[in-house]
């Protein structure tokens, strides 16, 4: 899908509140955030809320989240009044009987596709632009990812209020700030996804490493341009 015209402002040159502030100017009701409970999305939700804007939030949720990770939803929605928008996903027992038990051992492309990608897709068909809390350090694949860009593949702009932020800076906002997160980081799982493909890192590793850590996958796709 072509990119619609928009005379992009030097958003890169923005803060990252400057950056919600002119997405939520510019879509207006088109805009929507993803979260997935981990620390990028406290930020977010608390810096959104801070500003006074309403930004609906789309939820993916697996069914295969770690414990601290639904209580952490839990405590970021009692605090924030977040009315959450669930795209359907297949129960796992359903996967289990339409593709063979496990698929996140043998084929977790599809997996992913299926659990997170394909409803994402069907989430954001309403809006225009979307924002989500990757950051450049994460990973080499996140390493050009812009402040704001088009997205071919959901045929949205994609605002990356986070993306010049390092781990210590996200760290110091949600503690400064006192804004619930998920517990998870801090016995060492700098990223979490689902259960049976997130363990923690060790010394050295990179953030993602801990995600999908016996293959060569580190991305689900939901970011793949
Ligand atoms: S992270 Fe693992 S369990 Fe979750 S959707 Fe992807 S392959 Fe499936």
């Amino acid at each position: 899908m072509a990119s619609p015209s928009l005379q992009l402002p030097d958003v890169e040159a923005m803060t990252a509140e400057e950056s919600l502030l002119w997405a939520y100017d510019e879509f207006g009701a088109d805009l929507c955030l993803t979260c997935s409970w981990q620390k990028q999305s406290s930020v977010l939700v608390h810096m959104i809320s801070e500003l006074g804007l309403e930004v609906p939030v789309i939820e993916l949720d697996t069914q295969l989240f770690f414990r601290e990770t639904y209580e952490t939803r839990g405590r970021l929605i009692e605090r924030y009044g977040l009315e959450l928008i669930r795209p359907e996903v297949l129960t796992v027992a359903e996967q289990h009987r339409q593709e063979g038990p496990n698929l996140w051992e043998r084929d977790p492309d599809r997996c992913c596709h299926i659990r997170k990608v394909e409803p994402l897709e069907r989430a954001l068909e309403p809006f225009a632009a979307w924002i989500s809390g990757i950051r450049r350090e994460q990973s080499l694949t996140r390493a050009d990812a812009q402040r704001a860009e088009w997205s071919e593949r959901y045929g949205v702009w994609k605002i990356q209020p986070l993306v010049d932020w390092n781990a210590k800076r996200v760290d110091a906002y949600i503690h400064v700030n006192e804004i619930p997160y998920n517990p998870l980081h801090d016995v060492g799982y700098p990223s979490i996804g689902c259960m049976p493909c997130t363990r923690p890192v060790v010394k050295d590793e990179d953030e993602r490493a801990g995600r999908w850590g016996d293959s060569d996958k580190i991305e689900c796709g939901i970011h793949s341009r």
